[in-house]
C-alpha cells in the first residue's frame, strides 16, 4: 500500500512536470483543471518540484484577486536524452525542454551481439544517472519503426526484426522511452531547430551508407499508414540492376550511396574504397563522372518526388551531405527538366548535422510527444 501511494505521488510528479513542458507557463489551477487533480494535490506537487529544481515561477498574472503565479520547467535542470542506435555504435545527446545540446555521450555496440536490449539498457543506464528531470529517453533507428506502439518492425542493418524495443527498455530504464525511423527522428529536428524551421511543409534527404527521406506536412512528419513513408531509396530506377540491401534489384540506394558508389569505383579499378574514391574525386574525371552519373540517377527520381509533395525547400543531409557537391549540378539538371510543378524552382540546402544531430532529433521525439495523462498508474488513482 505505502509503496502504491510512494508510487502514486511520483505519477502526479511526472504528470505536472510534463505539463508544464508541454503546454507552460501554467497556474497551479488550470493544471488542476486539466490534469484533474484537487488543487490541494496540485499545491503539494508544485512545491515539491520547485523544491527540487525542476519547475520555477516564470511569470505571473494579474486576475481580479492576488496575481497567479505561472509555472515553467526549469531549463537547467529538465531534460531528455537522445540516441542514434547504430549498429556498432551509440551516439547520445543530453537536450534540455527547449532542445538545447547540454552534453554528448557515445559507447561502441554490437547490434546483433547476446541480448542486445539488456546492453543497450546498460549504456543507457549509464547516461540517464539520476532520473529527476528527465522526461524520457528517443531513440532514433534506422529501418521501419512502428513509433505508436514502439515497436521495431525490421532494421535489416541492426539485424532485427518485431522488437518490442520501446517497452523493454522502459522496464529496464524505469523512465518512458519513445522510438522512431532515424531519418522521421532528423525531420523532426529540422522542423523545431533546422534552417526550414519556418517552413510548414517541406522535404528532406539523407545521403551516407544509405538513402532516406522524409516529408514535413502542416508541420507534422508524414509517416504514413504503416510507418514506412519516405522509403525513396529503394525506388527502382532498373529492374535490372545491382541487388540492393533490401533484396531487391536496382533500387536508388544500389546507385547513390556510399557503399553502392564504393563497389561500382572498385568494379571500374578507380579505387579501393569510398574515401579512396572521394580523394580521387578531386583530380580524376573518370571518378568525377561516377559521381555525376550518381546524381543524375537522383535528380530523376527527385523530380518525382518533389512533383508529388511540392515542398517549400528540399534539405539535404546526413554523413554524405560531404559529397553533395560532387552531385549538386547533375540533380539540378534533371529537377530543371520538369516543366510543370515546382521540381525546377525548388531550393536545395545541404545541412550537415551530424550523429549529434541525428540524436538531437531523438530527444524531440520525447520533448514534442504528446502530453500523456493516462498511464496505468493514473487509472489506478482514478478508480
Ligand atoms: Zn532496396
Amino acid at each position: 500500500m505505502r509503496g502504491s501511494l510512494k508510487r502514486m505521488r511520483s505519477d502526479n510528479r511526472s504528470m505536472v512536470l510534463d505539463y508544464v513542458v508541454r503546454q507552460g507557463p501554467a497556474a497551479r489551477l488550470d493544471i488542476a483543471k486539466a490534469l484533474g487533480l484537487s488543487p490541494a494535490t496540485i499545491t503539494t506537487v508544485v512545491r515539491e518540484l520547485v523544491d527540487g529544481g525542476l519547475v520555477e515561477v516564470v511569470d505571473s498574472e494579474q486576475t481580479t484577486g492576488r496575481p497567479r503565479e505561472l509555472f515553467g520547467p526549469s531549463a537547467s535542470s529538465v531534460h531528455a536524452i537522445g540516441v542514434k542506435l547504430m549498429a556498432h555504435r551509440v551516439v547520445g545527446v543530453r537536450v534540455n525542454y527547449r532542445g538545447e545540446v547540454t552534453g554528448e555521450m557515445e559507447h561502441a555496440y554490437d547490434s546483433r551481439g547476446p541480448r542486445p536490449l539488456d546492453a543497450l539498457a546498460e549504456v543507457l543506464t549509464a547516461w540517464t544517472g539520476d532520473r529527476s528531470g528527465l522526461l524520457g529517453v528517443g531513440i532514433g533507428i534506422s529501418g521501419i519503426v512502428d513509433a505508436r506502439r514502439g515497436r521495431v518492425v525490421g532494421a535489416p542493418r541492426l539485424g532485427w526484426n518485431d522488437l518490442d524495443v520501446a517497452a523493454e527498455l522502459s522496464d529496464r530504464l524505469g523512465t518512458r522511452v519513445r522510438i522512431d525511423n532515424d531519418v522521421m527522428a532528423l525531420a523532426l529536428a529540422h522542423a523545431l531547430y533546422g534552417p526550414a524551421r519556418q517552413h510548414d511543409h517541406f522535404m528532406i534527404l539523407t545521403l551516407g551508407s544509405g538513402l532516406g527521406s522524409a516529408v514535413i506536412a502542416a508541420g507534422a512528419v508524414q509517416r504514413g499508414a504503416r510507418g514506412a513513408a519516405g522509403e525513396l531509396g529503394h525506388v527502382t530506377v532498373d529492374a535490372g540492376g545491382p541487388e540492393c540491401g533490401c533484396g531487391a534489384r536496382g533500387c536508388l540506394e544500389a546507385y547513390v550511396s556510399e557503399p553502392a558508389l564504393a563497389a561500382e569505383a572498385a568494379r571500374a579499378g578507380l579505387a579501393t574504397d569510398f574515401e579512396d574514391l572521394l580523394d580521387k574525386a578531386a583530380s580524376e574525371p573518370r571518378a568525377r563522372a561516377l559521381f555525376e552519373r550518381a546524381g543524375t540517377r537522383l535528380g530523376r527520381v527527385l523530380q518525382t518526388a518533389v512533383n508529388l509533395v511540392d515542398p517549400a525547400v528540399l534539405i539535404v543531409s546526413g554523413e554524405g551531405v560531404r559529397w553533395w557537391p560532387l552531385v549538386a549540378d547533375a540533380v539540378r539538371a534533371e529537377l530543371r527538366r520538369a516543366k510543370a510543378g515546382s521540381a525546377g524552382s525548388v531550393p536545395l540546402i545541404p545541412d550537415d548535422l551530424d550523429d549529434r544531430g541525428w540524436a538531437r532529433g531523438a530527444a524531440a521525439c520525447v520533448l514534442s510527444a504528446p502530453l500523456e495523462t493516462t498511464t496505468p498508474h493514473t487509472k489506478e488513482r482514478q478508480r
